[in-house]
Formats: structure tokens, C-alpha cells, sequence
């Protein structure tokens, strides 16, 4: 039986692991489907102290993971968390087929990119449409094309910025005429001379389904309702984030939104289940503030396994 599995190796799971490892308590620790979380998908990460250069996204996980196993941490990759049996104790997890049985679990399993929700993004995924230029926007198909960024926030100004390096122009279009993004990033994204800014606007189809190939954007603006197509090679959406919390649903109390809530510190409404990062923080949503809270689920179940045993 464990005592710890941690689910979810981003900023708060891996976080979360090391404290757990060095606490003795050797966690368990499943990947998920994207191991190292979404901040693999971003290009340098200029905010995370302790790095003034700044420091690769990918870069940064893949030292946290080394971390963590240097402290005793076991991480296993794994396709699917399949079932959850929080009535007994120990708890059960169904993974991949099969049974674990743990003490507590940390819950980090992030979110994952927001669709706009179109079928003709649906059914161009991979074909022109996508949710990360770092891990896209160098396909060949992009090199010297106009491209498109869906969002206003600092994931589309990064995704934007990103993309001058292969498009000829980048237009941001985006739902109102004020970008959410940090101040500096706004700026600096602005002030691009192959980024141009599409104001109060939404895409309400992306060309061309027949031709199983991304042509161009039908866009609404939706103050005056004109319509119009903006011809481009490639759409790359950044509209944000939903919580990877499917399976816990019914279970473990969250928003109507998804975002897990805490009943007291990291402690969920089930003794032994805590959660950490972006899966349950829909204020912050920032790598430090994940790892903080990965930190912080550790202690608490630290502290919950010792009360056990008192
Ligand atoms: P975000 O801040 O939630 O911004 C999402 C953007 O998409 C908003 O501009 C929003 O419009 C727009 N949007 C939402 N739903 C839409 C829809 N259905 N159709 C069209 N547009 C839609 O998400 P994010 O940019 O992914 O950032 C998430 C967090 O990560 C933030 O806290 C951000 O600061 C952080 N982050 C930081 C960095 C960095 O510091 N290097 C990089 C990336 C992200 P409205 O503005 O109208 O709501």
C-alpha cells in the first residue's frame, strides 16, 4: 500500500513530490497525459525566481522531475486514472487497469486548453488549428503565412510573440479591445511589427473544412456585426484553461466551473485528499503559486499520515 500518490507532474505535482520525498514518505507519483504539465507547451519562463536569464518551460520540469526522484520519488507513466474509490480506506485508483491502493492522494492534475467550441476547430485540429506554438508553430506549413491567435491574455501575447519567428504577419484577434495580459507583456506584444491586433472580434468558423486544411478565419466584429474573412495559414488558440477534474466529479466539492475547493488549506472534503495548482486555483494560475501549493499539499498530508499514526 502507499502512503502518498501524487497526481499530476507539473509545477504542483513535482513540487508536491519532492517535499513528500524528502519527508520519507517515497510517493507514487502518475504522470497524466501530458507529464510535466502545460508549462512544457511554453517557450522561457521569465517569472519563476532563482532564474534572471529566464528558464525553458520544458527545462524547468524536467529538473524538478530529477529533483524529485533524487529524493525517493517514483514517478510512473501512465495513460489513463481510470476510477477513484474515495469509500474505504485505504483509497483505491484504477490505473490503467490496475488497482492501487493509498492512504492519502494528492490531487494536481492541472487544467487543460479551453476550446472556442467550433466543429470546424474540431474538425481542423492538427490540421492548421492548434493550442501551443511551441510545440507547432514550426511546422512547415506555417513558415512565412499569416497565422492567427485567438485570446487577449498572456498566453496569447506569448503564443503571438512566439509565432513571429516563422509567420510573415500574426494577427491577435480578440473579443474586446483591451488585452487581459500582464502590462509588459501587452506592451511588448503590441509593439511587434508582424503582430496586428483584430479588436472585438470573434471567429465564428475556420476555413476551409472541405479542403481539410486551415485557409482563413470567418470573424464577427461583435460591435457592429460586420462580418469578414481574414485569410491565414494557421489558428492557434489561447482562450485559457479548464480544470483536468472530470473524474472527481460528484466526489470531491468544486465550483461550477470545475476548479476543486478546498476545505481548508489544501484538505478537500475528503480526509486524506488534498489538492494542489491549477486544478483547483483559477486566480493565480501561476508556476510559482502552483509549486507553492504543491509544497503546502505535501505538509498537509504529511501532517495527516503522522495524526494517523499518532
Ligand atoms: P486568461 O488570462 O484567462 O485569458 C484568456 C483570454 O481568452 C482572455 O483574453 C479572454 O477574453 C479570452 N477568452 C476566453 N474565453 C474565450 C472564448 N470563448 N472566445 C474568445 N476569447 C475567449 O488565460 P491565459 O492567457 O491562458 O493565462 C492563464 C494564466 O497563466 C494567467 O494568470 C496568466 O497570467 C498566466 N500566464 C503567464 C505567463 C507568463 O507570465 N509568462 C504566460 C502565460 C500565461 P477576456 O479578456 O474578454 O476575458
Amino acid at each position: 500500500m502507499e502512503k502518498v500518490v501524487i497526481v499530476g507532474t507539473g509545477c504542483a505535482g513535482l513540487t508536491a513530490a519532492i517535499y513528500t520525498a524528502r519527508a520519507n514518505l517515497s510517493p507514487l507519483v502518475l504522470t497524466g497525459t501530458m507529464p510535466g504539465g502545460l508549462l512544457t507547451t511554453t517557450s522561457t519562463v521569465e517569472n519563476y525566481p532563482g532564474f534572471p536569464e529566464g528558464v525553458d518551460g520544458y527545462e524547468l520540469m524536467v529538473r524538478m522531475q530529477k529533483q524529485a526522484e533524487k529524493f525517493g520519488a517514483r514517478i510512473k507513466i501512465l495513460q489513463a486514472l481510470e476510477a477513484v474509490d474515495f469509500s474505504k480506506r485505504p483509497f483505491v485508483l484504477t490505473v490503467d487497469g490496475e488497482r492501487i491502493e493509498t492512504e492519502t492522494l494528492i490531487i494536481a492534475t492541472g487544467a487543460g486548453h479551453r476550446h472556442i467550441g467550433l466543429e470546424s476547430e474540431h474538425l481542423l485540429e492538427k490540421k492548421g488549428v492548434t493550442y501551443c506554438a511551441t510545440c507547432d508553430g514550426a511546422w512547415p506549413m506555417f513558415r512565412n503565412q499569416p497565422l492567427v491567435v485567438v485570446g487577449g491574455g498572456d498566453s496569447a501575447c506569448e503564443e503571438a510573440t512566439y509565432l513571429t519567428r516563422f509567420a510573415s504577419t500574426v494577427y491577435l484577434v480578440h473579443r474586446r479591445d483591451t488585452l487581459r495580459a500582464s502590462k509588459i507583456m501587452a506592451e511588448r506584444t503590441l509593439a511587434h511589427a508582424k503582430i496586428k491586433p483584430v479588436w472585438d472580434s470573434a471567429v465564428t468558423e475556420i476555413l476551409d473544412v472541405k479542403q481539410d486544411k486551415v485557409t482563413g478565419v470567418r470573424l464577427k466584429n461583435l460591435k457592429t456585426g460586420e462580418e469578414s474573412v481574414l485569410p491565414c495559414a494557421g489558428v492557434f488558440v489561447a482562450i485559457g484553461h479548464v480544470p483536468n477534474t472530470q473524474l472527481f466529479k460528484g466526489v470531491i466539492d468544486m465550483d461550477h466551473n470545475g476548479y476543486i475547493i478546498p476545505k481548508k488549506g489544501t484538505a478537500t472534503n475528503i480526509p486524506g485528499v488534498f489538492v494542489a495548482g491549477d486544478c483547483s486555483d483559477h486566480v493565480y494560475r501561476q508556476a510559482i503559486t502552483a509549486a507553492g501549493l504543491g509544497c503546502a499539499a505535501a505538509i498537509d498530508a504529511e501532517r495527516y499520515l503522522a495524526a494517523l499514526n499518532e
